[in-house]
């Protein structure tokens, strides 16, 4: 059964880009496409807000102006919004894809009345453009569209690791992994999952968080049924 009506689920540009990293990996979408598709299956209402690190991060730039910068992140959100619509499209899963910098030959502007009314009709919808501001990030797109949407869970996927550790596991095989923290807890200790506006956004508006690793085969459907999985934020 699963736990949740409503779900926000941030996908990382990571998260959809192949082993070096950048651009995107169409089998890792696909295989994507699959997971949201158990979940729903479930009845589960989605969406999802897509990164764009897999293309441009706005403050790697040294030379070009930031602002300019972020723009270019944010399309290249869009170019993974669209190539997971035509993935869950492939699996016959409904969706709408919509985007808060306006381009309405290719996705619908972003309308939160007409995202819930898409959610309630059983479609997914994806959020693209982030919140359509430079010097934002797509966690905190995700941690606004959860409030706005009135999200049960922001579900946050994540490759390469399943959870949040006290330091990079990566490079610390001692890393110890937090089962549950509060929202205070990671500005504390300067965890850096997510920044510190999503951060405080969700910690503001009561929105738990659900940090788990997304490499393992139906993790999301798991972690929607409420199997414990990674690390729970409230
Ligand atoms: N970005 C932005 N405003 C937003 C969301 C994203 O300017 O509301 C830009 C920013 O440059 C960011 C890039 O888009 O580096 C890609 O987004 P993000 O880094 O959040 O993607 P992820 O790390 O999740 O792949």
């Amino acid at each position: 059964m699963p736990q949740y009506n409503r779900i926000v689920l941030k996908l990382s540009g990571e998260a959809m880009a192949g082993k070096q990293g950048v651009g995107i990996d169409l089998d890792v979408i696909n295989k994507i496409a699959n997971q949201v598709k158990k979940i729903h299956d479930l009845g589960v209402e989605t969406g999802i807000v897509v990164g764009g690190g897999n293309f441009w991060r706005g403050r790697d730039a040294q030379t070009i102006d930031r602002a300019t910068s972020d723009y270019m992140g944010m399309l290249g959100t869009i170019m993974n919004a669209l190539a997971l619509q035509d993935a869950l499209e492939k699996l016959d899963v409904n969706t709408r894809c919509q985007t808060a910098i306006e381009m309405k030959a290719v996705a619908e502007p972003y309308i939160r009345r007409r995202a819930i009314r898409h959610l309630e009709k059983g479609r997914v919808v994806i959020f693209s453009a982030g919140v359509g501001n430079p010097f934002f990030s797509t966690d905190t797109a995700a941690a606004l569209r959860a409030a706005e949407i009135d999200a049960d869970v922001i579900l946050l996927a994540k490759k390469g690791v399943d959870g949040i550790y006290d330091s990079d596991p990566k490079f610390n095989k001692d890393a110890k992994k937090y089962d549950s923290l509060s929202y205070q807890e990671i500005l504390n200790k300067n965890l850096k999952i997510m920044d510190a506006t999503a951060t405080s956004l969700c910690m503001d508006n009561k929105i738990p968080l659900i940090v788990f690793g997304i490499d393992k085969e139906d993790s999301m459907y798991d972690v929607v049924c409420g199997k414990f999985l990674g690390t729970v934020v409230s």
